[in-house]
């Protein structure tokens, strides 16, 4: 048995995303499911999103402004319990130790038992979108302030253990979730994103057409790899 039906209630999730919308497109039907499950679910956004705004010309302020307005939007649809903006320009993530501190800092505050991330193995470089810069980094980004907040010596505060990651955009899924119940909750967050789409049929057909293709067993699912964290010679933090 995989995929949410391991996840008994009331877990701690703490999702990563690169940009306001990321997370609705990749996990948002899953991360419905987990919180009517009685998971608390929370979410770092990395960047403002400010270069991927399709109507209208706007200056900077205004686009972040109204990024951030979609994002809570959305974040109150999912249920999500607290947003956490780290504020970086749209296209200019870095892995540094600054980002690998804050998230690791929140990783400590927050103490997630499953983290959702971009997958920082899917290296295929097929989509322009997907593996979009900021994608990239903040996959690796996630993975290593895990790392670092478990580890005793790198950041202040007690140490914290995450026990999965569920990798989304990933090229190698380990499991498809069912969301077919969830589908037009999912078409509801991404529609929060007002900014994102011209036109909100086309973007509901691409949507749908998306999911439907991963799996034949469901009509609409999300794909993940889901890894399970294991710390060898060490006693696991219960
Ligand atoms: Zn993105």
């Amino acid at each position: 048995m995989t995929g949410t039906k391991t996840i008994v209630k009331n877990k701690v999730i703490l999702a990563i995303s690169a940009h306001p919308d990321d997370i609705e497109f990749a996990a948002g039907g899953t991360l419905f499911n987990l919180n009517q499950m009685g998971c608390q679910i929370y979410l770092i956004v990395a960047t403002n999103g400010e270069n991927g705004f399709k109507i209208d010309h706007k200056p900077r302020s205004y686009r972040i402004k109204t990024r951030h307005k979609e994002q809570l939007k959305a974040a109150e649809i999912l249920g999500i319990k607290k947003v956490f903006f780290l504020n970086y320009r749209d296209c200019s993530l870095k892995n540094d130790d600054i980002l690998r501190k804050k998230i690791g800092l929140l990783i400590k505050k927050i103490k997630p038992e499953i983290i959702f991330a971009f997958d920082p193995s899917n290296r295929t470089f097929e989509s322009v979108n997907l593996l979009h810069r900021d994608h990239r980094v903040i996959a690796e980004a996630s993975f290593d302030a895990v790392f670092a907040a478990r580890n005793r010596y790198l950041l202040p505060g007690e140490p914290h253990s995450v026990k999965q990651f569920w990798f989304f955009g990933c090229d190698r899924p380990n499991h498809y979730e069912n969301i077919t119940k969830y589908i037009n909750k999912k078409i509801d967050l991404i529609k929060a994103h007002r900014s994102q789409f011209n036109e909100h049929e086309s973007m509901e057909k691409w949507v749908k057409e998306h999911l439907s293709s991963y799996t034949n067993r469901y009509k609409y699912s999300e794909k993940f790899r889901i890894v399970n964290i294991t710390q060898p010679f060490v006693k696991e933090i219960n």
